[in-house]
């Protein structure tokens, strides 16, 4: 298993430059270039949310609780008076710091459930559901937060894969193979809960096609190449 910083520091290499290539082509805005890397990065964490002795899951999860705040006050900040907004404020990362993580840490028992490819894309596509449906997010720049939360999760699954190996000898380790989980038979009730939640949000999911009509369109992708290099190289290769 990979540990914390070189999940932290992959996570955020392979979001960083996935997002700002997208941003380079047009498709997200600033703040959304801003979000998309750090909810890679936040996903590269999240498959480990079980250890229970681990700080830095819990500092992620108080900063992910003032996040979720903090876009709760901004959402409704016009139509609520000051001290509703606080309460909203304080209702909001009470929700997320407790109750929410109180749940996440019932199920860390089960840390095949957490640690496994259909877990972490019900996260991607909750939060999808909710930047698109509560947060009135724009859908392009939804189901980019959703995919790379979702995304940010499957760096992590790959690293622990990885790392699994033993390069020295070349020979697969006893845990080799289990940490790209899709189901575990031990665990049979819990994954067919999440494959029912899964197909719950892919329904009510915001819809797709015009989100990937938007990423094939050629357009924003020619704007990529005009940025791609330096001015001088530009020059020099026309
Ligand atoms: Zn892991």
């Amino acid at each position: 298993m990979a540990n914390f910083n070189t999940h932290l520091n992959g996570a955020f290499a392979v979001s960083g430059i996935a997002a700002l290539t997208i941003y380079k082509t047009g498709l997200i805005d600033d703040s959304g270039f801003l979000m998309c890397v750090a909810l890679g990065t936040i996903g590269g964490l999240l498959p480990d949310l079980d250890s229970d002795n681990s700080t830095p899951i819990k500092l992620g999860f108080n900063l992910a609780s003032f996040m979720f705040a903090f876009g709760l006050v901004m959402h409704w900040r016009d139509e609520l008076s000051l001290l509703a907004l606080m309460a909203l404020w304080l209702a909001g990362y009470g929700f997320m710091r407790y109750v929410v993580f109180y749940i996440f840490t019932t199920m860390t028992v089960h840390r095949g459930v957490i640690h496994s490819v259909p877990y972490m894309a019900i996260l991607g596509l909750g939060l999808t559901c909710l930047s698109y449906f509560v947060m009135d997010n724009a859908l392009t720049t939804s189901w980019f937060y959703g995919l790379f939360l979702f995304g940010g999760a499957l760096v992590h699954l790959s690293l622990d894969e990885l790392y699994s190996v033993n390069l020295s000898g070349m020979k697969m380790k006893r845990s080799s193979g289990t940490a790209m989980k899709f189901y575990q038979h031990r665990d049979k009730w819990w994954y067919l809960l999440l494959y029912a939640v899964l197909a719950l949000l892919v329904y009510f999911a915001p819809p797709f096609e015009p989100f990937w009509e938007q990423v094939h369109d050629p357009a924003p992708w020619a704007q990529l190449r005009v940025g791609m290099l330096p001015n001088i190289l530009e020059d020099y290769f026309r």
